[in-house]
């Protein structure tokens, strides 16, 4: 598929994402898995980045619940969404939480060209099954981390267990997501974006499982990376 560098979205993925905006900060809302698995992303993130003082950027950034918690830990976060009304919450919740972080309505693609090697470290979290053109996404976070530096991705695999477990199983029995969150054809096999990543002139450092035990409703990170999964690759220095 040939995406010009501002179409690599999908209308109908920021509308889905839209329309549910104003609970994003509810923890007990559409949103709950990503309230519930950010202190695992976070802690690994920081654990890799050491976020205090690093200029960070969150592709994707949604309602902020990422962008936020990497600022209260002394990073200089940018987040970056093409949904309106997604970025409007994100800049509403600073006002309660008193965090800074500075979000932008600007593609990945876009910011790239706008600052290139600008951050330390760059995440890109449950959005790339969202997006009509992965690599390009990939490319431009590659583009926008400094020689060294490291870019994060996390997003949903393709086969059979984590379309009975992402879609079936969180959509339909759980109802942990709505019906119609996930698209299978879009989920991203780690080879492929291990793929993009190489393609992007990124090496790829690591990558980690995460699971859900529907009984305990506990999410951890571990070895199984048959569902979801998050990836590090590294820069040049
Ligand atoms: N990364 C956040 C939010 C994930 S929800 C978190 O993990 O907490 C997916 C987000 O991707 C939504 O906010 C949606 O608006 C955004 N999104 C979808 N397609 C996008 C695109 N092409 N460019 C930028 N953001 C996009």
């Amino acid at each position: 598929m040939t995406v010009t560098p501002d179409h690599n979205a999908d209308p109908r993925e920021l509308d889905k994402f839209g329309e549910l905006a104003h609970r994003w900060w509810d923890p007990n809302s559409e949103f709950k898995p990503l309230h519930d698995i950010n202190p695992l992303r976070l802690d690994w993130i920081d654990r890799c980045v050491g976020l205090a003082g690093k200029r960070v950027l969150d592709v994707g950034c949604g309602g902020g619940i990422l962008a936020e918690s990497m600022a209260a830990r002394g990073a200089l976060v940018t987040g970056i969404d093409l949904g309106e009304r997604a970025i409007g919450v994100a800049r509403l919740h600073l006002l309660e939480s008193r965090q800074q972080v500075d979000y932008r309505l600007i593609s990945v693609e876009t910011l790239a060209q706008e600052a290139p090697r600008s951050y330390e470290a760059v995440c890109c979290m449950e959005m790339l099954e969202h997006v009509p053109d992965p690599a390009s996404v990939v490319g431009a976070c590659a583009a926008l981390v400094k020689p060294g530096g490291q870019v994060f991705l996390s997003t949903i695999n393709r086969n059979l267990k984590a379309y009975l477990f992402a879609v079936i199983g969180a959509e339909y029995l759980l109802n942990l997501l709505p019906r119609g969150t996930h698209d299978y054809a879009r989920f991203q096999r780690p080879a492929e974006l291990a793929r993009y990543c190489r393609e992007a002139g990124l090496s790829m450092e690591e990558i980690i499982g995460m699971s859900y035990n529907p009984l305990t409703k506990i999410y951890a990170l571990g070895t199984d990376t048959s569902v979801n999964y998050l990836i590090r690759a590294a820069a040049p220095a």
